[in-house]
């Protein structure tokens, strides 16, 4: 026995020594400026905010958000909020009822809602956030109903874990048990994991999108997941709305024309 316990000691400082965080950071929800925790497994070290709880990906998504609260419209509908950010939106959109309201299937929110077929009606709502739903859920489904729900200019925020390597996502039908999906998926909830094809499926849904991606020295300074990124979507513009937009044309051609 005593001839492990040496090694198994030293093991354990060797481990501890390198999930030390590297630096302090800032925290762009909270304004926290100090050491960040560890949180995931394999612990990520400088992941976790200590006074607000945010992690990486949160902190990504507020630093946008700072500058272009503008780009979401309400209504908003939240899917499986994430606590820091729910609280945020909630303190902005307080005086506001109905601008902002969160939905789950099983959790506790202001609806529940299936995000495969959505109790909501058609372009009703401005903005749909839906940060790492997808990978739980039949994401054609999901996207096709988002896309019904949203208006003509709404949007969609959604994340989702993606290996920018891999050309294809990985899903697996012989991956059935809660273990199997924990050791292939990452979680034992999660059915595929992304590759960089996401982006077709955002395109095949009918959606236009720009991406947002942790680089450069804003990783270093707010404790950020190199290379994460979110997808701002947009409905592309079909040919009904091209037809409808130039009727609008050539009616106010007309209607100028008629002006004396
Ligand atoms: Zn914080």
């Amino acid at each position: 026995m005593e001839d492990n316990a040496a090694p198994l000691t030293d093991e354990l400082a060797n481990l501890l020594e390198r999930v030390k965080p590297f630096a302090e950071r800032t925290c762009s929800i909270c304004g926290f400026r100090g050491y960040f925790g560890n949180c995931g497994r394999p612990p990520r070290i400088d992941a976790l905010c200590p006074a607000c709880g945010s992690m990486e990906r949160h902190r990504l998504f507020w630093l946008w958000y700072a500058k272009n609260d503008d780009k979401l419209l309400a209504p908003v509908l939240h899917f499986a909020p994430e606590a820091i950010l729910e609280r945020e939106f909630r303190k902005k959109s307080g005086s506001m009822p109905g601008a902002y309201r969160t939905a789950d299937l099983y959790g506790v929110a202001d609806l529940k809602l299936d995000i495969e077929a959505i109790d909501v009606e058609s372009e009703s709502v401005g903005t749909v956030i839906c940060n790492h739903v997808l990978e739980h859920v039949d994401d054609r489904l999901a996207l096709a109903e988002i896309h019904r729900i949203l208006m003509n200019h709404g949007v969609l925020i959604a994340s989702v874990p993606l290996i920018e390597g891999w050309e294809q996502t990985y899903e697996n039908d012989a991956v059935t048990t809660d273990a199997q999906r924990d050791l292939h998926f990452g979680q034992a909830d999660h059915v595929r994991y992304y590759g960089r094809d996401f982006r077709d499926r955002l395109s095949e849904a009918g959606f236009v999108f720009e991406e947002v991606t942790a680089d450069g020295a804003s990783v270093v300074e707010f404790g950020l997941l190199r290379g994460e990124k979110f997808f701002i979507c947009r409905k592309a513009e079909t040919e009904q709305h091209h037809r409808d937009a130039g009727l609008v044309t050539r009616l106010k051609r007309w209607l100028r024309s008629r002006a004396w």
